[in-house]
């Protein structure tokens, strides 16, 4: 009890408090502008969870170029969070805004396409696999239409999804699985409906369970992430991605692979790496190179069902799609970032240098002998505060330390290191240098030293 993730409490509890002073120190004109600036918002913040960060008071951000981040108070920070992978690629990546400054003079909205959306559609083929695309601006919207397809071609309810999954904020996702039960997820916003009628979830690893959820016959479709990277990071088992899509075909469900994060992957994400099979791909956040795009994709049988479907339903709303959606803009950096960014090169690049960073935070965890361990998915590493390996949600959210992490997070920041909120993420782009990385393990190491020695 005197101890968490093998850490004792006073010595976090000092460093705590030490470094939330220290952040605040450094940062004099940050604390000036928010206070004369931020009472516009709601709470202080443009959007919610800039809230939960673990700083005193968020950072306030200058500008941002490849790996690195600088506040107002000029401090530079190497950038591991990008975003939470919207910049998984770098900030500001040259092609990118290149094609940005040529959109501007040509129109940012038109809701027609544009000769672009046509290469966009070749390049998404070419780099995903074989399928028919409609483009979103949020992974969360792509999400949610993604499912109301399913559910429209099939003419079944439910979707089944893995306890502590995140897909956005699509209120059909948000169940839980509670002493074998799915229950609304606690602590949701004015959520009155049962979403129990629409959902099912099932541990991830799982098959026994998802093939006797399945077995009731009314599961529409199976949403996943190919691993869970928003439950600390939890990887499949051998075998477990070829028995979802064995079931799904078998009890007449689709599967849904939601890619937004996986794609650090590798070249057309883990589906394309690892040879997974879905009926539905959804791809958020960089896609478009950090310009708000989100894609979502058919296969080509299904995409007939479901223009069929559509062909043949009673006028009026279908319930799809946003205005903005499908821009000229958004086409023209998903045409730079597929052509010239989310090359195999630079794919290359991160591996290298997220394998760097994997080997380094494990050396120095061995080091210390923390109860710890790291899990990388090609260009995203988290270290997590539990001994490995996490198998399912419910592991996950017995092995994440808010506490401890919260420290350790503006610890490493006070030290020029900024990686993901809420876990323990980090991104190598192609623009991380190997020096970043280095300065990252060595931050890491003297933070362990002072918990730990
Ligand atoms: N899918 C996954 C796997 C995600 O992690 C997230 C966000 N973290 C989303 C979808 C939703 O993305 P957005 O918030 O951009 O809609």
């Amino acid at each position: 009890a005197n101890r968490i993730a093998g850490v004792a409490r006073d010595r976090l509890e000092k460093l705590a408090a030490r470094e939330a002073k220290r952040f605040a120190a450094a940062r004099p004109r940050t604390r000036a502008a928010l206070a004369a600036g931020a009472g516009a918002f709601v709470d202080a913040v443009p959007m919610h969870w800039m809230k939960d960060w673990p700083m005193p008071f968020p950072m306030l951000v200058a500008g941002a170029e490849g790996a690195t981040i600088t506040d107002i108070d000029g401090i530079e920070i190497d950038d591991f969070c990008l975003g939470d992978t919207g910049s998984m690629f770098g900030h500001s990546p040259e092609p990118v805004a290149r094609a940005i400054r040529r959109q501007a003079r040509l129109g940012l909205t038109y809701m027609l396409p544009s000769p672009a959306a046509l290469e966009a559609g070749r390049l998404l083929t070419a780099t995903f696999g074989d399928f028919r695309w409609q483009v979103a601006t949020t992974a969360t919207d792509a999400n949610r239409f993604a499912l109301r397809v399913a559910r429209a071609v099939t003419g079944r309810p439910k979707v089944l999804v893995f306890n502590g999954c995140y897909h956005g904020t699509v209120d059909d996702t948000m169940v839980a699985l509670v002493d074998g039960q799915t229950v609304n997820r606690p602590g949701l916003l004015g959520q009155f409906a049962d979403l129990t009628a629409g959902a099912v979830a099932v541990e991830f690893n799982d098959l026994a369970g998802v093939a006797a959820a399945l077995a009731q016959g009314d599961v529409a479709a199976i949403l996943t992430e190919p691993v869970m990277t928003n439950s600390c990071m939890v990887l499949p088992d051998a075998g477990f991605h070829a028995g979802l899509r064995r079931l799904a075909t078998q009890h007449g469900a689709l599967l849904i692979i939601d890619e937004t994060h996986t794609l650090s992957s590798g070249h057309g994400g883990y589906t394309k790496v690892h040879d997974l099979d879905p009926d539905i791909l959804v791809v958020g956040k960089c896609v478009a190179g950090g310009m708000p795009t989100a894609v979502w994709g058919l296969r080509p049988e299904l995409a007939d069902r479901y223009v069929a479907v559509n062909a043949n339903r009673a006028s009026g709303h279908s319930g799809m799609g946003t205005t903005l959606s499908a821009n000229p803009m958004q086409f023209a950096c998903l045409v730079a970032t597929l052509a010239e960014v989310m090359t195999q090169d630079n794919h290359a690049r991160m591996e290298v240098g997220a394998s760097r960073l994997a080997a380094g935070l494990s050396r120095v965890i061995k080091a210390h002998r923390a109860p710890w361990h790291v899990v990388r998915v090609g260009a995203r590493v988290e270290f997590i505060c539990a001994p490995s390996p996490l198998r399912n949600g419910t592991e996950a959210a017995a092995a994440h330390q808010p506490q401890l992490e919260a420290a350790l997070h503006v610890a490493l920041l006070n030290r020029g290191c900024l990686i993901a909120p809420f876990h323990n993420m980090m991104l190598v782009s192609p623009a991380t240098r190997k020096r970043q990385i280095d300065r990252l393990v060595a931050a890491f190491d003297e933070v362990l030293t002072e918990l730990f020695a």
